[in-house]
């Protein structure tokens, strides 16, 4: 089992944060947003409860894009060293997107399935039995429930 709270933070340390609540999921994306803003060929987020979620050290920038799917998004990101830690929507749909390598412990991160896998890099292969959509997944609750299944944390 997992321990609450969760901590992390960005590669300087001048940002950290706080998680107080379970997450709700993890997945890999490889929209291509994801890829330019890591620089690799997919992202892990893990989604978490807006209301769980602060910032304990340091103020961070902002940045907005638009997803993929179209809708209007938010970075949070270190303006010391450029680390990005979470995104949101706007307006607000409830979770954000932590990016799952912020963490100060990842050694429960896995991800339960692969979104976006129509712009995935052509050398990704996706294990059999793990969930995959081509886009934004119309419903994620197979999501959540797969990572409920890997019992991480106390429900
Ligand atoms: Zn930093
Ligand atoms: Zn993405």
């Amino acid at each position: 089992m997992v321990t609450l709270p969760l901590e992390g933070g960005c590669q300087c340390g001048a940002l950290r944060y706080r998680v107080s609540l379970a997450p709700v999921m993890v997945y890999n994306c490889h929209c291509t947003n994801c890829q330019k803003i890591g620089g690799g060929g997919f992202s892990t987020p893990v989604t978490i409860l807006e209301q769980g979620f602060s910032f304990v050290a340091g103020t961070p920038q902002k940045v907005e894009c638009t997803s993929d799917a179209g809708n209007r998004r938010f970075g949070w990101f270190c303006g010391a060293c450029g680390s990005r830690i979470a995104h949101g929507q706007t307006p607000s749909i409830g979770v954000l997107s932590l990016r799952g390598g912020t963490l100060d412990d990842t050694s429960w991160v896995e991800p339960v399935g692969d979104i976006w896998t129509r712009s995935a890099q052509p050398w990704v292969t996706f294990p059999p039995g793990r969930l995959t959509t081509e886009q934004q997944p119309a419903d994620y609750a197979p999501f959540v429930a797969a990572f409920q299944a890997q019992g991480r944390f106390a429900s």
